[in-house]
């Protein structure tokens, strides 16, 4: 992970003027970077705080939304102003964002939107079109059978499903819904049909809970052809449960697929995988003849804080700089207060000057953070 040193802020001005960014947004002016120099470019943005499943690692189960929703087109003005600044990847999110009506209109708008930077980070010139926007989607997939193929239409680029048991029985027992692991199954395999394959399945392994399933996620993603993506559980659940010990780490799911025989024409063993960039979050891998891809996401063990180039608004449209910060930065209510959109840029560019440089997940003094994961979206 590269050294980080921070630079002096001003904590209270956050609306005081940038000189350097008056004009924001303006096709000159540099593309969004925190005080570290990391280059912002994955904005996550949160479209509502309910959901329709109680995943006992995230949720207690009593409580319901805590923090209320805005009007599509607030969130579309949020994310217009982040792309003027070089944000190019757009994944919405929850809460569960299924549930939220309006959704499909708001990729349809996304879609219409172009990166204001290209590849190397130079901004694009004045009338050049630039890319369009990698539109993703997080979701737990109950309702996506019936919404993949409109949100394909509509101009959706990829579509991650978080399923954390290939037994419906186990899956049942951590989403507290009965029968919802055919749901779910119903609805990746009506994404794949609809052409957002492949598919990502994010699975989080609890020990002595889930952990049984690392082999059967393994023949999944060989039969299905979804990459799956084992994630280390963080300390972002509603109750006070997380315990060092009951993360299952990257070494050691290596290690047991490692040893696994996808069948008798294969010999065992993982292949490691190039990353796609270098601030890809998974170590990728297949296996010996090429079937199936398993992703391995290691923030507790292995942190990569030090590429991070992500930034999330919560669905009450305040900004996260960090999945553990101690607070947010409320944009709507600069929105409320009638700010010019260059008065938002030079907030949103102030704000960013803020982010952490890392997380401290494990170590002494650890403080948990403001919000929890299903409350600022993952
Ligand atoms: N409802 C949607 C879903 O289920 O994908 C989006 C929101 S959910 C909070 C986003 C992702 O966060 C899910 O993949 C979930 O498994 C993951 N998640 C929730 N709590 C987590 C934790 N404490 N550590 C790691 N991942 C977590």
């Amino acid at each position: 992970m590269p050294v980080l040193t921070p630079s002096p802020l001003d904590s209270d001005a956050l609306v005081a003027p940038l000189p350097e960014f008056a004009l924001d947004p303006q096709p000159d002016a540099p593309r969004l970077r925190d005080s570290f120099g990391r280059a912002l470019t994955d904005l996550r943005i949160s479209v509502t705080d309910r959901c329709n499943y109680k995943c006992v690692y995230c949720r207690t189960g009593n409580e319901g939304a805590q923090f209320t929703e805005l009007p599509i087109a607030d969130y579309l003005r949020m994310v217009r102003l982040f792309v003027s600044l070089g944000i190019e990847k757009v994944r919405l999110t929850g809460g569960e964002p299924l549930l939220r009506a309006g959704l499909v209109e708001m990729v349809a708008e996304l879609a219409q939107l172009r990166a204001a930077y290209s590849k190397d980070g130079t901004p694009c010139a004045a009338g050049a079109e630039g890319r369009p926007l990698d539109i993703a989607l997080t979701t737990n997939g109950h309702l996506l059978e019936s919404l993949a193929a409109p949100l394909k239409a509509a101009g959706l680029t990829r579509i991650t499903v978080s399923m954390d048991a290939v037994d419906p029985e186990t899956f049942a027992s951590i989403t507290r819904v009965p029968r919802s692991f055919d749901r779910v199954l119903a609805g990746v395999r009506a994404a794949q049909a609809a052409g957002l394959g492949p598919i990502k399945i994010n699975c989080v392994l609890l020990r002595g809970f889930n952990d049984s399933q690392i082999e059967p996620f393994a023949e999944f993603s060989r039969r299905e052809g979804v990459i799956v993506r084992f994630i280390e559980w963080m300390p972002l659940e509603e109750d006070r449960t997380w315990k060092p010990d009951t993360v299952v780490t990257l070494d050691e799911i290596v290690a047991r697929l490692n040893r696994w025989r996808p069948n008798c024409s294969t010999p065992a063993g993982l292949v490691e995988l190039p990353p796609h960039a270098a601030s890809e979050t998974a170590r990728r891998f297949t296996f010996a003849d090429g079937v199936g891809e398993i992703g391995i996401i290691a923030p507790v063990s292995r942190p990569f804080c030090g590429h991070c180039s992500r930034i999330r608004i919560t669905s009450d449209g305040s900004i996260r700089t960090c999945l553990f910060s101690q607070s947010d930065h409320d944009l709507y209510a600069e929105m409320r207060r009638g700010r010019s959109d260059r008065e938002l840029a030079q907030y949103i560019r102030r704000v960013v000057l803020r982010k952490e440089a890392r997380h401290h997940i494990g170590e002494p003094g650890f403080e948990k953070p403001s919000r929890n994961m299903v409350h600022i979206g993952g």
